[in-house]
């Protein structure tokens, strides 16, 4: 029985070795990606719901491993987060999303989802304007998604970040409410301009009361501070039928259109896949 357990040792330490190698590799092929034109973008509709009008798409990072096929983010943004190549990647997230919204044929919103190693950096907000003078992009198309994580490393750091974004007129959403430590402290003290609920607050709103009561309580506080509320991951029509009853603003999800390449919106952006 020693022995085994001896075995079971050394096999849990090669695995461990072989996780780590593994994971070094990932580390590797990520500072090189972007140099590699192995990153693209895909796009998702956020639209009005009470009229279903389209008011603009969520960029969504892909990366195309030349071995291993497409790696979901968030399988390699915790990578790139913790060796500290998102801060590249960043900035091509934002300067492709901002160049390729610039092209369309109708002036949509583009929400680009920024990293808290992003914002934390001094510069961060100067790189926004760089970008959206390079571009041409009007600062009122954009919006930058933050999730309530990204803010806490060094929360005055973070705050004077949103205000000087803010100052440039890009928009900021809070992301993924609801499933942080202190989503009610965070939208107090830090001036974001949307509330985007969590699709885990949606799935089944239509059918569980007690995800309906506090659906209804976070659509309650974006109208009392007179922010609009966007709901993720509606999956149903069910679910966007009671979303709409409650007047709930807008709504993104594989029932209002899954994520795509720009060119499978075309009629919208202008864009083509022969251009
Ligand atoms: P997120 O910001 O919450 O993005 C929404 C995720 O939900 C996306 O997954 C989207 O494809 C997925 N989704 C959309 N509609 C539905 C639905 O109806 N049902 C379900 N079950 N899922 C839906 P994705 O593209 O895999 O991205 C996962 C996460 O990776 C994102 O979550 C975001 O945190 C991160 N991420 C993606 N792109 C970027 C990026 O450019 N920069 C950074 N820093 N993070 C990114
Ligand atoms: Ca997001
Ligand atoms: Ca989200
Ligand atoms: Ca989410």
């Amino acid at each position: 029985a020693k022995a085994e357990g001896k075995d079971t040792f050394r096999y849990f330490e090669a695995s461990m070795g072989a996780q780590a190698r593994d994971r070094r590799i990932l580390e590797q092929d990520l500072r090189q990606a972007v140099a590699r034109g192995e990153f693209r973008l895909v796009y998702q509709p956020q639209k009005e719901i009470s009229s279903g009008r389209m008011i603009g798409f969520e960029a969504l990072l892909r990366w195309q491993h030349p071995e291993r096929g497409e790696v979901p983010p968030s399988v390699f943004i915790p990578v790139a987060e913790d060796s500290g190549s998102i801060a590249q990647i960043g900035e091509w997230v934002l300067a492709t999303a901002c160049k390729e919204a610039a092209t369309w044929k109708n002036p949509l919103m583009v929400a680009v989802n920024v990293s808290a190693v992003q914002l934390h950096n001094p510069d961060f907000s100067r790189k926004v304007h760089e970008v959206l003078l390079r571009t041409g992009l009007a600062a009122g198309r954009l919006e930058l998604e933050i999730t309530e994580t990204a803010l806490v490393k060094d929360m005055p750091r973070a705050l004077a970040t949103l205000r000087q974004i803010k100052a440039l007129g890009v928009r900021v959403a809070m992301d993924d409410f609801g499933t942080g430590y202190s989503s009610l402290s965070n939208l107090r003290a830090f001036p974001f301009d949307k509330i985007k609920i969590d699709g885990s607050f949606i799935k089944q709103v239509d059918r569980n009361d007690q995800v309906a009561t506090i659906v209804r309580a976070v659509l309650g506080l974006g109208r009392g501070l007179g922010l609009p509320v966007l709901a993720e991951g509606v999956e149903t029509l069910d679910e966007l039928r009671f979303l709409d009853a409650e007047d709930c603003d807008i709504g993104q999800g594989y029932f209002l259109g899954r994520p795509g390449p720009i060119e499978a919106f075309g009629e919208l952006t202008g864009v083509s896949s022969a251009g």
